[in-house]
């Protein structure tokens, strides 16, 4: 590490209709240095990255990159300044074989370079990086983890400056993490810049240099290492200005008869769990993301194989496939709506129609107005913008497209509501409207399980509150026990506490 800035920050601004995500942020990146990045959820992590790797262009501020000022106006300029990131979900041409993406990737031309000699040079870059990989194999047959490694390997390849890790263990189990750690070694002896996104406190005192916490759009602070402890950081990342801590759920509606009973849920990811919800009620489990607080949702969903036990109301219940799960009168309302929840090109009324057809049908006999108007009614009940059911869904904001994921479940009618990140990329106009709907979900006999990364989101919705870390449960009270500041402690650190 030399004291050089390779990436300097100066005074970054960004504006988004009405929000202010970045309010002057100046900040160093250092060369051969790994850069931790903390900050609650909504702090402006996301949008500084976004504007690093080009994909959002600053309100105000300036970028110097070894000290030239430069404008990062597109991705592909700053591929081309050599500035980039790995999502969690990182991406491959499919199609191509590793070796292809490595030294191709997206980027046509070298023709005439033998399949042979491609295949040679990648085994060689993966075997330099300490990739166990097999060249030949094609992107679409990886794993996650194995794609995210082979990400790295391009971005190596293609010596990148600066390379931003967006919680890159999230899906890596402690074996493929070990990987991903040499590897970060082996970028810094090259004197690239590593930004590490991660909630994991452990991680990022073991291998960040130095970390610096954003808190409502600006920089709290920035600690060496040695200095990034639980207390400090905790200090950092409250926003004590911020008020929506607001509790949307007074418990009013919960009852005292258990609704569902899990035993011994158990997934790869998640040691055996066992817990119960009751009528009315809402259950929030938080933690870090891919700790295993994901699997919870995708077992009781049907979505992911599981051993344990589930009953609901007193009789045991089949959820071993999703067809399963909802038939036992389970609703999986999945984080990538539009992935697993909705057919973007067809209309809200037949998205919203789709699992209530067959009574529509019994019902109403699909008379062509009946459809339009069923759904004209639950968009109504939700207040979905523009109410207009003929409109493919694709052109609705993310707020409203949740809106109409959840329309479609409440239609179909459930006892037991799954809900996984509701407000992720949704606009903060929808967010209390969502909040409405989901307590309303908690009515009339049934009860929500809600599964969110956002602390606040969990302490403004949920009865109680689960934590989970590293696949166990390591905390659980009422929401009346916690503070907000020991719920941030405890998802950190991953400690168990008896909250008070
Ligand atoms: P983080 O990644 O730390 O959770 P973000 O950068 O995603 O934070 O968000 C910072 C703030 O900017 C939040 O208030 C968020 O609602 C807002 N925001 C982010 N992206 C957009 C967008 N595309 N449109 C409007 N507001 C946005
Ligand atoms: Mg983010």
């Amino acid at each position: 590490m030399t004291d050089t800035a390779l990436v300097e920050l100066k005074n970054l601004e960004k504006e988004f209709a009405g929000t202010k995500a970045l309010k002057g942020v100046s900040l160093s990146f250092l060369a051969g240095e790994v850069h931790g990045l903390l900050g609650e959820n909504g702090a402006g992590k996301s949008t500084l990255i976004k504007i690093l790797t080009g994909v959002y262009s600053p309100s105000a501020g300036e970028i110097l990159l070894e000290g030239a000022p430069v404008r990062v106006s597109s991705p592909p300029e700053a591929r081309r300044l050599g500035l980039g990131a790995v999502y969690q979900d990182a991406e491959l041409v499919s199609s191509f074989t590793v070796g292809q993406n490595i030294l191709l990737g997206n980027e046509p031309g070298r023709f005439g370079v033998s399949d042979r000699a491609i295949h040679d040079e990648a085994t060689a870059i993966l075997a330099d990086m300490g990739i166990d990989l097999d060249a030949r194999r094609m992107a679409s047959t990886l794993s996650a983890a194995e794609m995210q490694l082979v990400t790295l390997a391009t971005l190596f390849h293609r010596r990148y400056k600066l390379i931003v890790l967006d919680e890159p263990t999230a899906r890596l189990s402690a074996a493929e993490s070990e990987v991903l750690f040499r590897i970060i070694e082996r970028f810094k002896k090259q004197g690239i810049a590593i930004v590490y996104i991660s909630h994991r406190l452990k991680e990022v005192q073991e291998i960040c240099d130095r970390a610096t916490i954003l808190r409502g759009g600006m920089v709290s602070g920035t600690l060496n290492r040695g200095e990034v402890t639980e207390d400090r950081v905790t200090e950092l990342m409250v926003d004590r200005n911020r008020s929506e801590l607001s509790i949307y759920n007074d418990g009013s509606r919960a009852r005292p008869e258990v609704l569902l009973e899990v035993t011994e849920l158990a997934t790869a990811n998640l040691s055996p769990l066992s817990f119960t919800i009751r009528v009315g009620e809402v259950l929030g489990i938080t933690g870090p993301v891919g700790g295993g607080m994901e699997d919870v949702a995708r077992a009781l969903g049907g979505v992911v194989r599981h051993a344990g036990k589930a009953s609901l109301r007193g009789k045991a219940i089949d959820v071993r496939t999703p067809i399963a799960a909802r038939r036992s009168g389970v609703a999986l309302i999945p984080e990538d709506r539009r992935k697993q929840a909705l057919f973007p090109a067809l209309s809200v009324a037949e998205n919203i129609c789709l699992p209530v057809l067959n009574r529509l049908e019994r019902f109403l006999t699909i008379r062509p107005g009946a459809i339009r108007k069923y759904s004209d009614d639950v968009m109504g009940q939700l207040a979905v913008r523009p109410r207009n059911a003929a409109l493919q869904v694709r052109f609705f904001s993310g707020g409203n497209q949740q809106k109409v994921v959840i329309g479609k479940w409440m239609s179909a009618g459930a006892s037991l509501y799954i809900i996984v990140e509701p407000t992720n990329g949704v606009d903060v106009g929808a967010i209390k409207e969502i909040y409405d709907i989901i307590l309303r979900l908690a009515q009339d006999g049934a009860a929500v399980l809600l599964v969110s990364s956002s602390l606040r989101e969990t302490l403004a919705l949920a009865d109680r509150v689960m934590v989970i870390h590293d696949g166990k449960c390591v905390a659980e009270a009422p929401k009346t026990h916690w503070t907000y500041d020991e719920l941030l402690a405890v998802t950190l650190s991953g400690k168990s506490k008896t909250a008070a």
